[in-house]
């Protein structure tokens, strides 16, 4: 089974508080992901304003192989402003969303179940007489109840919707709950083996990849995620994080995605320096530690082989190899093969000679760096150093 990547860094991305691109970043950004191989980017909000409907009509000009998403709330002027802005793209989709749940139906919308479900119809029928692809949300499906979702999505799919998203907006469900409302729906709704059923999550319970994962195997055929997993208050799901599941656990995925997992890294640091969000340092799969190994019992293992600590081969991501961090964790094995890679070789007493150095300058340095280490080297007494060409 193929599952689709749907990206909305551009969209929900830009979303998270203070984290406002500029067009001409947003337009690399927009087709760096074509390049990776994303299935479908959502460029943004056309209604939002005039520079956004631009925006998105820029990018939609030049991607080449993904479609281009627009957003528009279940009206016909929004959806008529997403036409329009994405009209030029080889592969253009329509995304039209209104929340279900009944918090959301009673205080923001301040409609009654029926009135939404018209509203349903009304959408998904003028966007998909405009474009053949057309996306239908259903907001804060999570907390909405089933047996209106049934009838919601009843309701786009016999009007022409070809993805159904489940939107968890709030970041609220969990795993298992997750991945059952997929199948039930999947159950439920009558010709819905003819659309994509799409999630989409947040991160306020931490929560969002192991939701969205939890779904593929729910049936999900399409998720939507983020670079780095910007997003709403706590993010998105983040894109790299469920590609690396999908990659290294295929024994339980088993599904085939298109997008290079060697172009994560470059995109990764486009959208962090775009956005002025850089990211944490532990962050899984691109941050600064992903791949660094500290304590000398890891070190050690990594030396000997690599997969003792590195679930994630480092160049599937384009890395050369593992990044062995020296420090007062440190042991002798990682010091003496660093030692060599810069030409020194040291018989025993020297290294111990030289491991004790380390041990003093690493109490008070964070991190020792190779220059540190010459200048110890330096200071073993010559005779005992028998320096390489
Ligand atoms: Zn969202």
């Amino acid at each position: 089974m193929e599952v689709r990547i749907f990206d909305t860094t551009l969209r929900d991305g830009e979303q998270s508080p203070g984290a406002a691109m500029r067009p001409s970043d947003r337009l690399r950004i927009g087709r760096a992901l074509d390049r990776a191989g994303v299935d479908v980017i959502e460029a943004g909000f056309p209604a939002a304003s005039p520079a956004v409907a631009a925006s998105v009509a820029e990018i939609a000009a030049v991607v080449k192989r993904a479609t281009v998403a627009a957003l528009a709330r279940a009206h016909d002027g929004d959806i008529a402003a997403a036409w329009d802005a994405i009209r030029r793209a080889r592969n253009p989709r329509i995304h039209t969303f209104i929340a279900t749940s009944p918090i959301h139906m009673e205080h923001k919308l301040r409609m009654e179940p029926r009135q939404v479900l018209a509203a349903v119809k009304n959408a998904v029928r003028g966007a998909r007489a405009l474009c053949h692809d057309v996306e239908f949300s259903a907001e804060d499906a999570t907390r909405s109840d089933r047996e209106f979702l049934v009838e919601v999505f009843q309701t786009a799919v016999d009007n022409g919707a070809t993805t159904l998203n489940l939107p968890d907006t709030v970041g609220f469900t969990q795993p298992d709950e997750y991945r059952d409302l997929i199948a039930f729906l999947r159950r439920r709704v009558r010709g819905s083996e003819r659309a994509v059923f799409s999630v989409h999550c947040h991160n306020d319970l931490g929560s969002a990849v192991a939701n969205t994962l939890a779904a593929i195997r729910g049936g999900a055929g399409q998720v939507e995620c983020t670079i780095n997993g910007i997003g709403e208050r706590a993010g998105n799901c983040a894109l790299e994080e469920v590609l690396a599941a999908l990659c290294i656990r295929r024994d339980i995925y088993d599904v085939d995605v298109r997008v290079e997992m060697q172009a994560i890294p470059a995109l990764s640091k486009m959208v962090a320096r775009a956005t002025g969000m850089p990211l944490q340092k532990n962050k899984a799969v691109v941050g600064a530690n992903a791949f660094a190994h500290e304590s000398g019992i890891h070190q050690d293992g990594v030396l000997k082989h690599r997969a003792t600590y590195e679930v994630v081969p480092a160049e599937l991501l384009g890395r050369r190899a593992a990044n062995l961090h020296l420090g007062r964790q440190s042991g002798r094995h990682a010091i003496r093969v660093r030692l060599e890679r810069l030409g020194y070789s040291f018989e025993k007493p020297e290294l111990d000679a030289f491991y004790r150095s380390f041990l003093e300058m690493a109490n008070t340095k964070r991190e020792i760096t190779d220059a540190d280490l010459r200048t110890i080297a330096g200071r073993i007494p010559a005779p005992q150093l028998a320096q390489m060409a």
